[in-house]
């Protein structure tokens, strides 16, 4: 059986072209451009012959199939000839039940899922896989790609830079200066990308990288490429299937620029046409208030979210959550869809919320970055309110590993997070070097033996 797809207009005109092509907007009416797969062919096998061809692959498997994104294969990108594949063993991460989180927050079936538990530590290594494998067949047939190029408030960045070392093609990187992580600076300048911290905002470093990219040699790695969408809607696959070939009641996601969101309900509408799972997801999008431009058109403005609704850039302000700190999503229409589709809510959450649902989800056992504190922070606020139920299955999609987010553990814990309290603070202690100071201080945490 043969498997194809390719770029086709998310707007609806009928814009069509083959995924070895250099463009990213239809060029009739200037949408994003959708990854379209010829489901009629993939509906040629049954549910259950899919189930067991990527339950043979999961993380075992010959090269590059245990990949969690390539052992989907004939779903992400058919026709990429395997010789192509830059591959760093992402996917297959973790999905956790947090029993001992879901109970301090009301509920009994919360789940963590672990995207950041990869080569570069966020979800993007997903995306970054398919593009970067994407360019090297595009190069291997003689198209003249220079570099490959990104905005970035940190992690794309990481992606990009590791992955396009990995197969010798270079990689330039426009950063915020002065607004990431010293961890996902540093990834990119150990990776041997050309480096560029910009005076300016993700927005600003986004506008100068898509004028950059007008010429065809500098190719665009941002998820407005919709070829990154394709590697990360494996995430949801790989939820439904780590339950079972199961759909959760929720999935909670943290969104920026809102391309992984539109990711994830894409991977659950392919399923679902499929039959590889019998029913939907809800789908909640969390945004940081300080960045909130898909809660204001929405929730905030008691407007359901549709396809038709119209969201207005704002000037994004600073937030713990660097990695969401987007005031113009380049998939906010993307995300629409697949928000009515799933019968979406948006939610928000403060820096005291998402900082303090983080300690939170920590004090039972993870090590949340600030992103994923946003997300938890709005199934907090969720389940506070009865919308999301007691016995509700729950799937938290943490987006990066915590420790590239040290400062933000570290700020916490020592109370110097301006403007915020931290009531779950855990200081070290400093005391003597000897016996009976040690023994005094467990005696304070834990009482006398
Ligand atoms: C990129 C990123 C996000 C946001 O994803 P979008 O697709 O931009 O909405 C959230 N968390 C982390 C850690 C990220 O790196
Ligand atoms: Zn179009």
């Amino acid at each position: 059986m043969t498997f194809r797809a390719h770029y086709r207009c998310g707007e609806g005109c009928d814009f069509q072209a083959e995924l070895t092509e250099v463009v990213y907007r239809c060029p009739r009416c200037g949408g994003l451009l959708e990854v379209e797969h010829d489901v009629a062919a993939l509906a040629g096998r049954s549910p259950d012959d899919w189930k067991a061809l990527f339950d043979g692959r999961f993380r075992t498997g010959p090269w590059p199939l245990g990949s969690g994104v390539w052992g989907k294969k004939e779903w992400v990108y058919p026709q990429l000839s395997l010789s192509s594949v830059v591959s760093m063993y992402e996917g297959g991460s973790p999905l956790l039940r947090v029993d001992r989180y879901a109970r301090e927050i009301g509920l009994e079936d919360v789940w963590v899922k672990e995207c950041g538990v990869t080569h570069t530590g966020s979800f993007k290594d997903l995306g970054m896989t398919v593009l970067v494998s994407a360019v090297q067949e595009m190069r291997a047939r003689g198209t003249p790609i220079r570099a490959v190029a990104c905005a970035s408030t940190g992690d794309t960045s990481a992606a990009l830079s590791a992955y396009c070392a990995a197969a010798g093609i270079p990689s330039v990187v426009l950063l915020p200066r002065g607004k990431i992580s010293t961890a996902q600076l540093v990834q990119p300048i150990a990776n041997g990308a050309l480096v560029l911290e910009l005076d300016t905002d993700f927005d600003g470093c986004m506008r100068v990288v898509q004028a950059l990219s007008e010429t065809p040699d500098i190719y665009l790695a941002n998820s407005m490429n919709s070829l990154r969408i394709e590697g990360q809607k494996t995430a949801s696959i790989e939820i439904a299937q780590q339950l079972g070939w199961r759909s959760p009641d929720w999935i909670v996601i943290p969104g920026g620029n809102l391309g992984n969101a539109s990711a994830v309900a894409k991977g659950f509408l392919l399923m679902k046409a499929l039959g590889v799972v019998d029913r939907l997801p809800r789908l909640v999008v969390a945004q940081a208030a300080a960045a909130n431009p898909l809660f204001l058109a929405t929730t905030a403005a008691g407007v359901p979210p549709t396809p038709s609704v119209e969201v207005k850039p704002v000037a994004a302000q600073r937030t713990l959550a660097s990695a969401i700190q987007i005031g113009a999503p380049v998939s906010a229409r993307r995300a629409l869809r697949g928000l009515a589709a799933l019968d979406g809510l948006v939610e928000q959450a403060t820096e005291q919320e998402l900082a303090d649902a983080a300690a939170r989800a920590d004090r039972a056992g993870l090590f949340t970055c600030p992103h994923t504190g946003v997300a938890l922070a709005a199934l907090e606020s969720l389940a506070a309110r009865g919308v999301v139920k007691r016995g509700d299955r729950v799937v938290v999609i943490s987006t990066a590993h915590g420790l590239k987010f040290s400062d933000f553990k570290v700020g916490y814990h020592d109370a110097t997070l301006p403007g915020l309290a931290a009531p779950l603070r855990n200081p070290a202690v400093r005391v003597a070097a000897s016996l009976g100071a040690v023994q005094d201080a467990i005696a304070a945490r834990h009482g006398k033996g």
